[in-house]
């Protein structure tokens, strides 16, 4: 193996120290405590696990962590009235609702209803155009995780041929345009793309957002070159279950100058920007400087 490491884990480690640090302050100085309300609609257990999980590193920020759990057959009219009443509670400055939700709830209609400043996912209509237009947004928390890394890694992304594969409105799109934000010559790859290993062997950057475990072989990538795997994917490995990326990370390792591993990459990273995210959210509700040490 010949590729480095990137800590995904360590970093998002860093990272939501600086949150905590900077949560600490706003309370010491101003009596201010940023709140995350986290809506979650029905039983999926991934999506429990992952509430549980951002309510706990809410709390271990220092921010105040609201749960809202609705059963599954919840109606849209008394969802929309919950967001309504987030979107006016002062005490809440980043509201997430947990996806999938349910097929008889309209997913843009409730993320549309989110009051874009509470947006802490960026998925937001206008969220959407501020950061297409390169204007101050709230960014989609997966792909500004990736952005950290990559900045980490390689400092200026500039002039870079960077491929995203996958053109999903969560991961793919937004990466896309923080890359072209960023002066990277984007190419984004999908399921009808010809002749996806040549595409990916011209990149400097790759990144993987497919949802098909190890799918990115060592053959495709370009020596030397950054691969982000944002997959999550649980396969059976000899009957016994556990994650892979959308890479296959053996055979990418010995090719690539640096590669982030599954689990232990992006995943942390998602979590510690929901974070980032709240606190932005949080200084602009409050007209306070932002925290320039947070997001790139
Ligand atoms: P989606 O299913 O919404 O999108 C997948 C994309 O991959 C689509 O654009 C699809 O193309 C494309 N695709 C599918 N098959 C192929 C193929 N054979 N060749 C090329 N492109 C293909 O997935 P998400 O974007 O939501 O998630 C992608 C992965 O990232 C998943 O494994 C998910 O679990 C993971 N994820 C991880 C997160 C984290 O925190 N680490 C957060 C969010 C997601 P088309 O549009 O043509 O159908």
């Amino acid at each position: 193996m010949s590729a480095e490491i990137i800590d995904g884990k360590e970093f998002a480690a860093g990272l939501r120290a600086r949150v905590a640090a900077h949560v600490a302050r706003l309370k010491a100085d101003h009596g201010i405590t940023p709140g995350l309300a986290v809506v979650l609609v029905g039983e999926d257990p991934a999506s429990q696990v992952y509430v549980r999980s951002k309510g706990k590193m809410t709390v271990e920020a220092g921010m105040k962590s609201a749960e809202h759990r609705l059963s599954p057959e919840t109606s849209q009219e008394d969802l929309l009235n919950l967001i309504n009443e987030l979107n006016a509670d002062p005490t809440i400055h980043g509201i997430l609702v947990q996806l999938p939700l349910p097929a008889h709830l309209d997913e843009d209609l409730v993320i549309n209803a989110i009051d874009p400043a509470k947006d802490v996912d960026g998925f937001h209509i206008l969220n959407v155009g501020l950061l297409g237009t390169g204007q101050k947004s709230m960014v989609p928390c997966t792909p500004l995780g990736c952005l950290m890394l990559l900045r980490e890694r390689l400092g200026s992304l500039a002039g870079l041929d960077a491929v995203v594969i996958g053109r999903s409105n969560i991961v793919g799109k937004p990466m896309a345009q923080l890359l072209l934000g960023d002066s990277c010559t984007v190419t984004i790859c999908h399921s009808k793309t010809k002749d996806l290993p040549q595409v990916v062997g011209r990149a400097d950057i790759v990144v993987a957002a497919v949802g098909r475990p190890q799918m990115v072989t060592g053959d495709w990538i370009k020596p030397g070159a950054t691969v982000i795997d944002v997959g999550i994917n649980r396969i059976d490995d000899n009957g016994k279950s556990r994650l892979v990326g959308d890479v296959d990370f053996a055979s990418a390792a010995e090719v690539a100058g640096a590669i982030t591993p599954v689990p232990g990459g992006v995943g942390p990273m998602t979590i510690a920007c929901l974070l980032a995210n709240t606190l932005t959210a949080c200084t602009r509700a409050n007209n306070l400087p932002e925290p320039d040490n947070l997001t790139p």
